[in-house]
């Protein structure tokens, strides 16, 4: 039987609000339990002072690599059903979220619809994204240097 076309994908997931590194947890997991994405790799927790609103508490960021046969839009699809499960409110723009999952990269596909811009348009002035994913991944663009982005611990899941 012909296998299914899997494409290596790179995602950033993000919590600031109630048991922050289990919320990691439960995404990662509701991912894999999709049973469409294989050979999940996760970076170590990093902490973040928050960006924009800056009156909440601190981030717990984290990068995973993986592969899947979802297309980008089911891809997306999936997250964001992930987020609602996990009752990410979206109240403020920037504000507290009890989840976040972005889509950093897709194979090497450039993707630019009206629900999904890939590679992710922020990831690349982001200290919080880049040097979590620097330890799934060679970049090839400068790694900014902040001090407001803490190694935590290993994470799993
Ligand atoms: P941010 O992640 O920038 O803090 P949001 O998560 O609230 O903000 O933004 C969500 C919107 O961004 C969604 O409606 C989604 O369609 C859109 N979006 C565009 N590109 C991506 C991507 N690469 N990953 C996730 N969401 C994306
Ligand atoms: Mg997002």
């Amino acid at each position: 039987m012909k296998e299914k076309a899997t494409a290596k994908c790179y995602m950033s997931l993000g919590s600031n609000m109630g048991d922050k590194e289990e919320n990691l947890k439960s995404a990662v997991r509701l991912l894999r339990d999709s049973g469409r994405i294989t050979d999940i790799k996760a970076s170590s927790i990093y902490v973040t002072e928050p960006v924009g609103y800056a009156d909440q508490d601190d981030f717990y960021n984290i990068c995973i690599s993986f592969d899947t046969d979802l297309k980008p839009l089911e891809l997306l699809d999936l997250s964001q059903s992930i987020e609602a499960e996990l009752h990410r409110v979206r109240t403020i723009k920037n504000g507290p979220r009890t989840i976040d999952l972005d889509i950093l990269l897709y194979g090497d596909e450039k993707i630019k619809s009206k629900r999904l811009i890939v590679p992710h348009e922020r990831m690349f002035e982001r200290a919080f994204v880049l040097i979590p994913l620097s330890e799934l991944k060679d970049i090839d663009v400068p790694i900014p240097t902040d001090k407001s982005v803490k190694k935590l611990r290993k994470f799993t899941f």
